[in-house]
């Protein structure tokens, strides 16, 4: 049976060609790159080119970029960092309802640390609304906090504006790109962004591996103590088999983007006009401010967890999560103003650069067959 994956949104799978730049990194180059013998100066060097395609992908300087284990600690030395060295100046940071848990679970523990968070609501597209914003900036506000792409709608929130109003009344602007970098050309001095975490496994590197911008002259609080390892924020041996990557995935994507973007929006967009073919579907969030490669449609009258379950050939996700035995809507769609009925009947492809016409043939097929068949008319 052919097996297609269209939650490149979740994971993807490691690049050929990324895959044989760590091997080595694994046997042979195996030496601790703060050794000062020969054998770790070598890998040092790896790790100072790993860090400047990493830079370069978003148009920072090497020193900038400090290497983490994902997404999630770049986001939680950022928002903790900030909020730890920023005190003096005020204790108010603002977020988006429609966050990865990674930044609303860190900002629900600052809050329990004195903070006070701001969580801006969304439009039924996904956006913000930057009159919301701006009535919420405060002379106390240290750091506004709002995701490039959203993991479940694809939907790109307006982040220069953003950044921009943040700088006015003096706050730092951190943006999650986890879902935009390599996907889309970011720079970093154009758009305004003092704060930015990626992460290896959503862009054809390995897992375990993240990396955080942090733009020159921001003081951070160390989040590790040890070895003074990343300028002294996050102690520890480096990761350097993904460390290397996680960079060659930045090179890769940078010479490859825009072709692979062109290839992908062609499949996403078939993919999504023949399955709103479907009776009572229709697309969650902003269709002209979303990136290219994902699509989130509700089928109405069909369970999302049981057509997941039920297709055996076709790997795609829903963004309800378990939280002890209950089942919840997911919390983008529910922010959106989705009732739990369409937020419950809602699937999330996301679809990749290993992708073919042919799987998304075979997805639309199986889907539609799966939903006539669910929906009694087959
Ligand atoms: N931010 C966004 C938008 C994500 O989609 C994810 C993962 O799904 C994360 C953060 C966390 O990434 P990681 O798995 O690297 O910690």
């Amino acid at each position: 049976m052919q097996f297609i994956y269209l939650d490149n949104n979740a994971t993807t799978q490691i690049d050929p060609r990324v895959l044989s730049t760590m091997l080595p990194f694994l046997k042979e180059n195996f030496a601790n790159p703060s050794s000062t013998h020969y054998f770790g100066t070598t890998v040092l060097e790896a790790i100072i080119s790993a860090r400047t395609q990493v830079a370069d992908l978003i148009g920072a300087d090497n020193k900038e970029i400090i290497f983490t284990s994902n997404a999630t600690e770049a986001i939680n030395i950022a928002l903790k960092g900030v909020a730890e060295n920023y005190s003096e100046k005020g204790k108010h940071i603002i977020t988006v309802s429609t966050e990865h848990k990674a930044v609303l679970d860190t900002c629900k523990n600052l809050e329990t640390k004195g903070y006070e968070v701001t969580y801006l609501p969304v439009q039924k597209s996904g956006l913000i609304d930057l009159d919301e914003l701006k009535k919420s900036l405060r002379s106390d506000t240290i750091l506004v906090s709002v995701m490039y792409v959203n993991n479940e709608t694809g939907v790109i929130q307006p982040i220069k504006e953003i950044a921009s109003l943040a700088h006015e009344i003096g706050a730092l602007f951190m943006t999650d790109a986890t879902q935009a970098t390599g996907k889309i050309p970011i720079n970093v001095d154009d758009i305004g962004i003092d704060l930015l975490s990626l992460s290896g496994h959503k862009m054809y590197a390995s897992k375990g591996i993240g990396a955080l911008y942090i733009r020159k002259g921001i003081n951070l609080s160390a989040y590790t103590h040890g070895g003074g390892h990343e300028n002294g924020l996050r102690s520890g041996t480096l990761n350097v088999p993904s460390i290397v990557a996680l960079g060659k995935a930045c090179e890769v994507a940078e010479q490859e983007m825009k072709q692979d973007a062109e290839r992908i929006i062609s499949l996403r967009n078939e993919l999504e006009c023949e399955l709103l073919k479907i009776p009572d579907t229709f697309v969650n969030g902003s269709t002209e401010n979303r990136i290219y490669n994902v699509s989130n449609i509700c089928f109405k009258g069909c369970d999302a967890s049981v057509m997941i379950g039920r297709m055996r050939n076709v790997a795609v996700s829903n963004g309800s999560a378990c939280t002890s035995a209950v089942i919840e809507p997911s919390h983008v769609l529910a922010a959106m103003g989705l009732s739990n009925d369409n937020a419950f009947t809602s699937l999330r492809f996301s679809l990749g650069k290993f992708n073919t016409e042919a799987e998304i043939k075979t997805a639309i097929k199986t889907i539609s067959e799966l939903t006539k068949m669910m929906l009694g008319y087959a």
